[in-house]
């Protein structure tokens, strides 16, 4: 059920292709951005895993550090079969121009295992994260690299990250992973803290255009942490959901679907929409989700899904990119001749690393914050971040995805050019 995608796409290359339009735009030389086109550090692991039946099977792991120069690499972990090293060289990336373009002290950096999740046991899941996370530790840590929660890895997974490098350490550690759970030094609000800076984005768009968010139809493909959270959020906003999918299929209900029955659904271990069945909800599959008439589509799903093709057909007014890297570049082109706005990954899914910077923050003190403190600081950050992508936006006549990448490359390139090149 997943949409045709684009079979020359390589992320890695699609990041270097927007760093150099953003680069000419800043009219920066070579010389000024030029250690930003590679990575600092990347590490292939095997991991050996004794299977339920007895058998071993090895599994390939990475874990890359794209750039250090703003402080500690930060990002997500991701258990997927279609994990590579572009990919993770790519979302590293990301992380990089992210952390930048909200500012907070962190480079950029990710980790991913070949594999599918679904088919392992409970017990091979954590045989195969500890194992994982004893092959990286040499390169993580608190002040080195701290990992999080991506696709198919959740609080769960990080307690087992947090516990085996404690064991290695031998004392507690729980500054070197983020989205813990709250027992174990988490932070109140990081689990929907994703959604929560895509709705955050969406209101912040809504008062630049003023207009009222209320009404306003949603779709979203993908129905994960991001997707659902950015799903109840919306939708206390007073927008209707009227799609949603997951890789198994879609749903569609004209007057606007049940979240929160969705959600508990989803959340019942296993549970996929394909399976859901509820009066007057209509399946549908993917492409007709990226497709459908809606005012907002917001892709929480994976990279490389808004194809040139997709673009072509789309008849959402505003992407808002929940996901990583959903949209490739020749894609945008569309979208931009298409007059469609997209707000870019790199802006809009970056309340969950920001939350994940609070948790740190909190775990170097050994104190808690409440969940309103947590959601203000969030607030404040997001606002601060679209306000100047905006107007970036239109002060430099670029889109919103150019504009985003000016700012967190003029800010990184910036913080190079200060430390100098060692030695
Ligand atoms: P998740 O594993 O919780 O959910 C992923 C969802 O996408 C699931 O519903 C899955 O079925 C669906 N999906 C997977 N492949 C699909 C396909 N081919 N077609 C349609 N649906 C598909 O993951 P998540 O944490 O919600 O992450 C989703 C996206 O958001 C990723 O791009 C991730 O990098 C990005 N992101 C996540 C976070 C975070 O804090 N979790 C932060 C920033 C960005």
């Amino acid at each position: 059920m997943s949409v045709e995608t684009d079979k020359s796409y390589n992320p890695y290359q699609e990041v270097l292709k927007i760093l150099d339009l953003a680069a000419e735009k800043l009219k920066l030389s070579k010389n000024d951005y030029e250690a930003l086109r590679y990575s600092e550090r990347e590490l292939r692991v095997s991991i050996p895993v004794e299977m339920d039946d007895g058998s071993i099977k090895v599994f390939t792991g990475y874990r890359v550090q794209h750039s250090s120069s703003r402080g500690p690499c930060k990002g997500g972990v991701r258990f997927s079969p279609e994990v590579d090293l572009d990919e993770v060289r790519a979302l590293a990336a990301w992380m990089t121009l992210k952390c930048a373009l909200v500012n907070i002290p962190f480079g950029g950096a990710k980790g991913g295992v070949h594999c599918n999740p679904a088919v392992l046991s409970e017990r091979e899941l954590r045989s195969l994260t500890r194992r994982y996370t004893a092959m990286i530790s040499p390169i993580i840590g608190p002040e080195i690299d701290i990992p999080a929660p991506d696709v198919n890895t959740d609080a769960k997974i990080m307690s087992w990250i947090m516990d085996t490098y404690s064991m290695i350490k031998g004392y507690n550690n729980p500054a070197v992973v983020t989205g813990k759970p709250l027992l174990l030094e988490g932070c109140l609000g990081r689990g929907e803290a994703t959604g929560r800076g895509v709705m955050l984005t969406i209101v912040n768009l809504y008062k630049k255009l003023g207009q009222p968010l209320a009404g306003q139809t949603v779709a979203i493909q993908g129905f994960g942490k991001v997707g659902n959270a950015a799903a109840r959020l919306l939708q206390e906003k007073g927008c209707k959901i009227i799609g949603v999918s997951d890789a198994s299929s879609g749903l569609y209900q004209e007057q606007g679907l049940d979240v929160d029955q969705l959600i508990k659904y989803v959340n019942a271990k296993g549970n996929l929409l394909k399976d859901y069945r509820e009066e007057g909800v209509k399946h549908i599959n993917n492409q007709e989700l990226l497709t459908m008439k809606v005012d907002i589509l917001i892709p929480a799903a994976i990279e490389n899904q808004i194809t040139e093709d997709i673009a072509r057909k789309t008849q959402a007014r505003i992407i808002v990119e929940g996901a990583n890297g959903p949209t490739t570049s020749a894609a945008d082109m569309i979208l931009e001749e298409k007059g469609i706005l997209a707000i870019p990954d790199i802006l809009a899914n970056a309340g969950g690393v920001v939350v994940s910077y609070f948790e740190w923050v909190q775990n170097k003190e050994s104190f808690k914050w409440q969940e309103a403190e947590v959601k203000e600081k969030l607030a404040v950050i997001m606002e601060e971040a679209f306000t100047e992508v905006w107007k970036v936006y239109q002060d430099y006549q670029v889109s919103p995805r150019i504009a985003a990448y000016m700012i967190a490359l003029q800010r990184t390139a910036e913080t190079k050019k200060l430390r100098g090149v060692f030695p």
